[in-house]
């Protein structure tokens, strides 16, 4: 019984993950379908028409280290963590995220001056900047404002976030998400981050489960503030990756061992 219910515990991660990368896939396929649309119609302006080939060849790039991250999955390879500039990585993503939010939605970025570095898997962290481009865009269909906030944080308290889990004090680089869209009824903002949920009709209700994931991962807090008809905003807490440093107990800059949730 025992091997049995393993079995069925790594089918099932292994459904969820192939169910992200789908979700991902499709995204990037809808910034190749749209740019080789806008394409078509303004190959008589050749600035135009760059803009539009750098975003079908980054597509493209982005969809090939997908799949190779599903091949990593299957060869178990662990998370890779490194030091990242959050408005570096924001500013190298923009124009993957320009395409995917459409052109009725006024899309700003408040970055910095300077953030502290977060210690992150870079993959993750552009699927959760995707995943939540792509609902605020999704949520607005007849336009609006999607307004993306990098800045550093000194949290002094202790707050238990959406997930339940404590953000404690210390420092953090906060991204702030927030859009002008529909917006999330009590009953939505409750099943927020459940696998499956979804109150679309082509959804496949991984996107915030991926979130939820990479939070986790990265020992970061995210919280979640909305109505319906009052826009949606996201509070993304990384924890600053000096904070993560302990300086003599275990040796010179190492780091501390944490929980990671991947297998
Ligand atoms: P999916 O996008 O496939 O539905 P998600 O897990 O990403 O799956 O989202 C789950 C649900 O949460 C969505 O179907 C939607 O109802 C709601 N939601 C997520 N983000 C927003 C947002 N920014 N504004 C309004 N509703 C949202």
């Amino acid at each position: 019984l025992e091997s049995r219910l393993r079995h069925a515990q790594k089918m099932e991660a292994v459904g969820k993950l192939a169910g992200g990368v789908a979700h991902d896939f499709n995204n990037l396929l809808t910034v190749i379908q749209n740019s080789t649309q806008v394409l078509e119609e303004q190959l008589a302006d050749p600035m135009a028409s760059t803009q539009s080939l750098q975003a079908i060849t980054e597509a493209c790039a982005r969809a090939s280290a997908l799949t190779e991250r599903l091949l990593a999955f299957s060869r178990r390879q662990p998370m890779q963590k490194t030091a990242l500039d959050l408005p570096t990585l924001i500013e190298a993503l923009t124009p993957i995220m320009r395409p995917l939010i459409g052109n009725d939605v006024i899309f700003s970025r408040h970055l910095g001056p300077t953030c502290w570095p977060i210690l992150a898997d870079r993959q993750r962290i552009e699927q959760v900047l995707l995943n939540l481009l792509v609902n605020a865009r999704d949520a607005m269909p007849e336009g609006g404002e999607l307004t993306l906030k990098a800045s550093n944080h000194v949290e002094r308290r202790r707050r238990i976030d959406a997930l339940g889990q404590a953000l404690r004090p210390g420092r953090y680089v906060h991204l702030r998400f927030s859009d002008t869209g529909q917006g999330l009824s009590d009953q939505t903002l409750a099943r927020l981050f459940e696998p499956y949920f979804t109150t679309k009709k082509e959804g496949t209700g991984l996107g915030m489960v991926t979130v939820a994931e990479v939070i986790r991962e990265s020992e970061g807090a995210i919280f979640v503030e909305s109505a319906p008809g009052q826009g949606c905003t996201f509070d993304l807490y990384f924890p600053a990756a000096e904070e993560r440093a302990t300086p003599s107990s275990d040796g010179p800059g190492a780091i501390r061992g944490r929980r990671s949730l991947l297998p």
